[in-house]
């Protein structure tokens, strides 16, 4: 078999004890070849054995196996902490393509990413695993031959079963998500609060007492934070059953780990923005049980809705990111940025205010990016999504909290293709096709096949290079705003 050399990934050329690898283009898929046998690389890789020009050869598929394989033999491609890096930044990528885009652009900047991040939402809506999702990873990571170290984030993980799965997928960047531990006391009166706070247990209520009401607290930026009774009863009533969850999760399964973990504790999904007074209550626990915290997670003021800008007020937002940040940098950890889509507006806030020591995730505007792609390329297939994910919206809604209004967005049939693209910088349409996507890639006919899950992969396949140039200007764009260093 001859090769067709002009379909070879350059940079995923690597030589390894006399055996050569890269991945080539296939018709329909990406595939690794192996020339020379001598190698135990060679031989672990599973594949089928050939000739080329007298060379022994293998072609392998991109499987799950063989890339365990290749983070054995290439150690830069296994996702590593990135405490290393002042910034970072979580590129989801729900298709599993995305990842070559993200490397090219995140080599401009000082700054690390999370090739592989997902939550268990986000896995049961693709169908996709903790497994699969890495190793896509890994695959870019092999074909870019970018060495600079990526994360793998089990994002939002919310029971001990999530985060083994997680972990035992190699995962190196824990998101732990206390939504579910924490008590919503909007409404409830004063009384309904002191007796909710009487029931907890009389220990955790003395110690807490003697901890937070015998003294002011003074932050390094100078700041002091000091609690009312009240203002601890509450706190204790909203977050205690989460400060006790993060820790018993921290010492059973993060502190025994082999390798190093990025530990974040996410308590953003609150239906109120979390007090800054709470944030040090959670905080100071954690770190006197000996906590070591990658990063918080709270919720902010105003609206971090998907796949568009920040809503809400702009003075607000950077007075209390301010508070917060004080008491990440006290304790020594990154605020951490949820649902950082898109959020142009506030991105030089965050830059500005956290000095570029932050992580923000991103995930949805990726997806978008395909989208914009199928626009381009195959316009007829785009008209079939909008009308697919208009017609099962409200499915879609119970994932995703969006305020999109169907009656703003423009009639597809009005629009011809090549003024499709307008729809990408419309927020009711972008939330429209953000929300779906679950329902999109999972869709089938009766006869059991894919509705359109094959023709997007295979659009996004043809056109790659596109793929890549849209992720690397509106990624880039992201990180720019953000005032991340560039390199
Ligand atoms: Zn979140």
């Amino acid at each position: 078999m001859a090769l067709n050399i002009g379909r070879v990934y350059p940079n995923s050329l690597h030589e390894k004890d006399g055996s050569v690898l890269f991945l080539i283009k296939g018709e329909r898929e990406k595939k690794l070849i192996a020339i020379g046998d001598a190698s135990s690389v060679f031989r672990e890789l599973e594949g089928s054995i050939s000739s080329n020009d007298g060379f022994p050869m293998k072609v392998c598929d991109l499987s799950i196996t063989n890339s365990h394989v290749i983070r054995k033999y290439f150690p830069y491609t296994r996702p590593v902490s990135l405490r290393k890096f002042r910034s970072t930044i979580g590129l989801g990528d729900r298709l599993g393509v995305a990842s070559p885009g993200h490397i090219e652009v995140i080599q401009g900047y000082n700054a690390g990413p999370v090739l592989a991040q997902q939550s268990i939402r986000e896995l049961t809506l693709t169908g996709r695993t903790f497994e699969d999702v890495l190793q896509d990873a890994v695959w870019a990571v092999f074909q870019e031959g970018y060495r600079d170290g990526f994360g793998a984030d089990g994002d939002h993980l919310k029971s001990t079963e999530e985060v083994k799965l997680a972990l035992d997928a190699g995962y190196t960047m824990i998101t732990l998500d206390c939504s579910e531990h924490i008590n919503d006391i909007a409404g409830l009166s004063k009384g309904d609060v002191e007796r909710m706070y009487m029931n907890m247990d009389k220990g955790t209520r003395e110690r807490l007492e003697m901890r937070f009401l015998s003294e002011e607290f003074k932050l390094e930026s100078g700041f002091t934070l000091a609690f009312s009774q009240e203002a601890l009863k509450a706190n204790a009533v909203i977050y205690q059953k989460a400060v006790d969850f993060a820790v018993d999760v921290f010492d059973a399964m993060i502190r025994p780990c082999q390798r190093g973990i990025d530990f974040e504790m996410s308590i953003d999904e609150t239906s109120t923005p979390t007090d800054p007074l709470a944030h040090f209550f959670v905080a100071l626990q954690l770190s006197e049980a000996g906590v070591d915290l990658y990063s918080v997670a709270p919720r902010f003021c105003g609206e971090f809705q998907k796949g568009i800008d920040y809503i809400g007020n702009l003075k607000q937002f950077r007075e209390e990111l301010q508070a917060h940040q004080r008491i990440a940098s006290h304790f020594g950890y990154k605020l951490s940025v949820h649902s950082g889509s898109d959020k142009f507006s506030v991105f030089p806030i965050i830059g500005e205010e956290t000095n570029g020591h932050v992580h923000v995730k991103t995930a949805g505007t990726n997806w978008l990016e395909a989208i914009r792609v199928i626009i381009h390329r195959d316009p007829a297939l785009y008209r079939e999504l909008h009308a697919f994910a208009l017609e099962h919206l409200a499915e879609a809604r119970r994932y995703y909290h969006v305020t999109l209004d169907t009656g703003r967005i423009p009639d597809v049939a009005s629009l011809k293709d090549d003024e499709l693209e307008s729809l990408m910088a419309q927020n009711d349409a972008r939330q429209l096709m953000h929300i779906t996507y679950g329902l999109i890639l999972q869709a089938k006919d009766c006869s059991g096949e894919y509705l359109f899950r094959d023709r997007i992969y295979r659009c996004l396949y043809e056109n790659e290079t596109l793929y890549n140039e849209f992720l690397v200007k509106h990624i880039g764009n992201h990180l720019r705003a953000l005032g991340f260093r560039s390199r």
